[in-house]
């Protein structure tokens, strides 16, 4: 018998459309790029189920054939011939791998190039026309994404992480390999049925009522053999494309009533959650009195909407500003993105005083740039921050102190995640009395240990967190909160 052979790669980024900061080519090698058959042991978020492959797949006698994986930070909108390049990477190592049985893709779902609001459908779609409808196609998508009809059209397979933070990206690829393999075999024969909610929402899994509802789908999965998996598809509210939104997919054997039935309901549910899911995100002003109001210290002031993780800048000065305005001390500020004002430090050298301009330069809604006399207390070459057991690249660094404020510039734009960040450049984060951090919600088990009060502070930019004013061209249906009924409103 013919050994079964699976081609298996990843194409991933998060686009936010109204981001300034534009993704090429340069942006995945900087990120992550494996060339095929060079990819490491351990998984990144969006490559596990080429691991999952190895694992599952090899050891039962499979011909696990491995593509390129790339994954650029988020950012916004790539530059066409770069998705273009990368698309026909895959598809040109496909066609070399083929006759196969299988293509197992691990995708994020929110990739949006110049002339495609649908990358991943695009890419699905044209792996189908070259592998023909007999073979199984499967992907893993993040759930910030959108689910288009191409790409349920075009694949018989799509898995989501459940979890927000995502903590379960590679039991989720295991899920996918091992129903891709039973569809390869011909045990199953999986259907996808969705529904749309109508809704775009921060749906953060570690907190009620998601909580429950994520336990809710795993019952589910146990409860009926001709349930295969469900996924929520949250959406990403910063990507302007038509089918922006929440939906729900159920995976059945084969039983369209019963995934449509279940689709529906589910959603339903996950409907009537709208504006109660997210913990309170407190206006600068507010969430600075509260600080304030603390009699100890450290206090933890999370910039939400200034995360590069959600692919704006990471340079923004609103919190920073106010703080100053109102002649806070004792503060210390990381990570903030400025690679200008990095090689300034670097070249006026350790204990240098200097007139400095920084942050606040990628756009307008950020805040302006910050002018300061400051002193330049710590300079490290490829400064690097944890995150769990890995370690994050910040790139050159410096460590710059002014009217009782630190400030840790960085080189790569590189979200908040630990502590680290600030105790690599010599500063003790414990002995300060508050820390401004950019992250929404990856920095808080981390600082933990360290913090006597987290606040979320909603600055209100650059981040465009309020789907109502945030001008949205391509939507193609009303969806709440830009309605306030969208299922009884045209
Ligand atoms: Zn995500």
């Amino acid at each position: 018998m013919r050994q079964k052979t699976v081609y298996t790669a990843s194409l991933a980024t998060e686009t936010n459309t109204f981001s300034p900061v534009f993704t090429d080519l340069q942006s995945f090698r900087d990120s992550f790029y494996a060339a095929p058959g060079e990819h490491p042991e351990t998984p990144t978020l969006c490559s596990a189920p080429m691991i999952a492959c190895r694992e599952l797949l090899a050891p039962a006698g499979w011909r696990v054939v491995e593509g390129t994986a790339t994954w650029a930070e988020p950012g916004g909108l790539i530059n066409r011939d770069t998705y273009e390049h990368l698309r026909d990477t895959l598809l040109s190592e496909l066609t070399a791998a083929m006759p196969v049985d299988l293509v197992v893709l691990g995708l994020h779902g929110a990739m949006v190039a110049q002339g495609y609001d649908d990358c991943e459908g695009d890419l699905l779609q044209r792996v189908r026309e070259l592998v023909g409808s007999d073979v199984p196609i499967a992907a893993e998508l993040d759930p910030h994404s959108h689910l288009t009809p191409a790409r349920v059209g075009a694949a018989d397979l799509l898995v989501a992480f459940k979890e927000f933070p995502h903590t379960d990206f590679m039991a989720r690829a295991r899920d996918l390999v091992r129903l891709a393999r039973a569809t390869a075999d011909g045990e199953i024969r999986p259907l996808m049925s969705t529904h749309d909610c109508r809704m775009i929402e921060v749906l953060p899994t570690s907190r009620e009522p998601m909580q429950g509802f994520v336990r809710q789908l795993h019952e589910l999965e146990q409860s009926d053999p001709r349930i295969l998996s469900i996924s929520v598809i949250h959406g990403f509210m910063a990507g302007d494309v038509p089918e922006l939104g929440t939906r729900m997919l159920v995976v059945t054997d084969n039983a369209p009533e019963l995934g449509a039935q279940l689709a529906r309901e589910l959603g339903e549910q996950l409907y009537s959650f709208r504006g109660r899911t997210r913990p309170p995100f407190l206006d600068i002003e507010v969430a600075l009195d509260q600080a304030q109001a603390c009699t100890r210290g450290p206090v933890v002031l999370a910039d939400v909407w200034d995360n590069p993780g959600g692919g704006v800048a990471g340079d923004g000065t609103l919190l920073l500003r106010a703080g100053l305005e109102r002649g806070m001390s004792d503060v210390a500020l990381g990570t903030l993105w400025d690679p200008i004002a990095v090689k300034f430090c670097f070249a006026a050298g350790l204990n240098a005083r200097i007139p400095l301009r920084f942050g606040g330069k990628s756009c307008a809604t950020a805040g302006a740039p910050v002018d300061a006399e400051v002193e330049v207390r710590g300079l490290v070459r490829q400064a690097e921050q944890r995150f769990g057991d890995s370690q994050v690249p910040m790139g050159d660094s410096a460590w710059i102190h002014f009217a009782g404020v630190d400030v840790v510039l960085t080189s790569n734009r590189c979200q908040s995640f630990d502590p680290s960040l600030f105790s690599v450049m010599g500063i003790d984060p414990g002995a300060r009395r508050y820390l401004m951090v950019k992250s929404t919600n990856h920095f808080h088990d981390a600082f933990v240990p360290i913090a006597h009060e987290i606040i979320y502070v909603d600055a209100g930019a650059p981040y465009p967190s309020n789907p109502a004013t945030n001008g949205y061209r391509k939507l193609n249906r009303p969806i709440w909160p830009i309605v306030e009924d969208p299922h009884n409103s045209q």
